[in-house]
């Protein structure tokens, strides 16, 4: 269905029913579910939560007649329910420093992320160092330190070039000295030679482990919610690199493309952490899976 550019971004079932009146009653039969499912699946549900939310929706009603609203209510409480498992905030621990390594791929949004989350800390009275762990990225060091210089952050940089692993006992060192509350550490992102990557955040972690035994306290996965299902297979790739503790999702502003968080709660049951709703140091929220799945609904 052509879209209008500048049309607020439909849901699920806005696409499917229009603006069409609220009074019109429709049976829930299993055309309308086959119809439910193709458009859950095309909102990046992925098939089996496709069918686990029409199944569900199904239940006890097949057969019934149901108004437009009833059957948004219907798909956004089934949503719900599979979401408000995974709503977590990030743990936090009486732990000084708590390590936070960040992981996911280039351009997902983990210097954004990282930014805005040591915003947050700062304004909650944490003091937070930041370590621009992916040196072989001149640009991603400098647009961290950028971050950290709005967030009001120390930002510890290494050369070009060098070991990241290094960076990280440094500032270790300094977050002891600074009685910081937080460390968050960057990571490379590039999934080309993944045995390297692998081998990196191992040599990361083994050596803040000399720290501390039980750093990462928590290993954020930085996720492209427009990516779509590309998101799930990142998540795979990075449980094997990493023991991933919980998710971001970013990029959820101006994209119906939410689907995939649903397929992800269902299918890993990783914490979601916050979403990123834009590209300002405001622009991280708490994942409230009410009000998300009300949008992917629509
Ligand atoms: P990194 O390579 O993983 O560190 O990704 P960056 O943090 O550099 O982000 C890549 C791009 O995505 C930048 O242009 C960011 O401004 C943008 N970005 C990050 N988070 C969000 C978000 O929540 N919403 C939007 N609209 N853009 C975002």
């Amino acid at each position: 269905t052509p879209e209008v550019e500048t049309a607020k971004p439909q849901g699920i079932l806005g696409r499917m029913f229009g603006a069409e009146d609220a009074v019109v009653r429709r049976t829930l039969d299993d055309d309308m579910l086959e119809q439910l499912e193709e458009l859950l699946i095309s909102a990046d549900m992925g098939v089996d939560t496709a069918l686990r939310v029409t199944a569900n929706m199904a239940e006890g009603r097949l057969g019934k007649k149901l108004s437009v609203p009833e059957i948004k209510q219907l798909m956004a409480d089934e949503i719900t329910r599979i979401m408000e498992p995974v709503a977590r905030p990030m743990p936090l621990y009486a732990k000084k420093p708590q390590v936070v390594l960040v992981v996911g791929v280039n351009g997902a949004g983990k210097t954004t992320t990282i930014g805005k989350l040591a915003s947050q800390f700062q304004a909650t009275g944490k003091k937070v160092v930041i370590a621009a762990g992916d040196t072989f990225r001149a640009a991603a060091v400098e647009q961290l330190q950028v971050w950290g210089d709005r967030a009001g952050v120390p930002v510890l940089t290494a050369p070009e070039g060098s070991d990241p692993a290094s960076l990280a006992f440094d500032a270790m060192t300094k977050a002891e000295a600074d009685g910081a509350d937080l460390l968050m550490i960057d990571t490379a992102g590039r999934l080309q030679n993944r045995a390297d990557l692998m081998e990196e955040l191992a040599k990361i972690v083994r050596v803040i482990r000399k720290k501390d035994p039980d750093a990462p306290h928590n290993t954020l996965l930085v996720l492209d919610a427009t990516t779509g299902q590309n998101a799930i297979q990142q998540v795979k790739v990075f449980q094997q690199l990493a023991d991933v503790s919980g998710l971001v999702m970013t990029k959820l502003d101006g994209t119906a493309k939410g689907g995939v968080l649903v397929a992800l709660a269902d299918q890993f049951g990783l914490p979601i952490h916050a979403i990123g709703v834009g590209e300002q140091i405001d622009d991280l929220a708490p994942f409230d899976p009410q009000e998300f799945a009300a949008a992917l609904v629509g």
